[in-house]
C-alpha cells in the first residue's frame, strides 16, 4: 500500500494515456475531463468540442478538494463531494463550492 504522501505526489505521466505533465491526454484516455462540463471526457454525451484536457500531474479534482478543504482525511481528496456540492467552472476549470 502506498502511503498518503506517495498517492499526492505529481505523477511524470497519466495512468491511462501515459502522456507527460502538460499534455493532451489521447482520445479515449479514461482519465481526461471534459473542459465544458468538468466530467469524463469519455462519457460526455453533449454534441459540443470537450476541448483538450491535458495531464496535471494529479488525478482531476484532488487540487480542488484540497483547495475547498474537502478531504475525508490525510491524502484522501472527497472527489464524489464535488460533484453533489461543487459547480465547474469551465472559465477557470476549477470546482466552485455552491453558493
Ligand atoms: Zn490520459
Ligand atoms: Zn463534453
Amino acid at each position: 500500500m502506498p502511503n498518503a504522501r506517495d498517492l499526492l505526489a505529481p505523477q511524470p505521466h497519466c495512468p491511462d494515456c501515459e502522456v507527460a505533465i502538460g499534455q493532451p491526454h489521447v482520445e479515449g484516455c479514461d482519465v481526461a475531463r471534459c473542459l465544458r462540463t468538468g466530467l469524463q471526457r469519455l462519457s460526455c454525451e453533449r454534441k459540443h468540442n470537450c476541448g483538450n484536457d491535458t495531464w496535471s500531474g494529479r488525478w482531476p479534482g484532488e487540487a480542488d478538494c484540497e483547495r475547498l478543504g474537502w478531504m475525508i482525511g490525510p491524502g484522501l481528496p472527497d472527489l464524489n463531494r464535488l460533484l453533489t456540492e461543487a459547480t465547474w467552472n469551465p472559465a477557470t476549470r476549477q470546482w466552485d463550492a455552491r453558493a
